[in-house]
């Protein structure tokens, strides 16, 4: 056995690298990948903007359209 095993791992990316995804600053560590927890809200707003984005079968009679007497 004189197989010498080199095992090195992809390169990891340098610190800082991924900038944020909102704005494009440098994220900071806390709030990776964000830079900040505004970005970081922004983006759970997006989020939760998709899941919720469901048409409003629900919506109250005569909310939406007042012109509905017309007879
Ligand atoms: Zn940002």
């Amino acid at each position: 056995m004189v197989a010498e095993k080199q095992d090195t791992p992809p390169a990891p990316a340098p610190r800082g690298a991924r900038p944020c995804p909102i704005c494009g600053k440098p994220s900071a560590p806390t709030f990776r990948p964000f830079c900040s927890k505004r970005c970081a809200d922004v983006d759970l707003h997006r989020w939760l903007g998709g899941v919720y984005a469901v048409p409003d079968e629900n919506a109250p009679p005569g909310a939406r359209e007042t012109h509905d007497e017309e007879s």
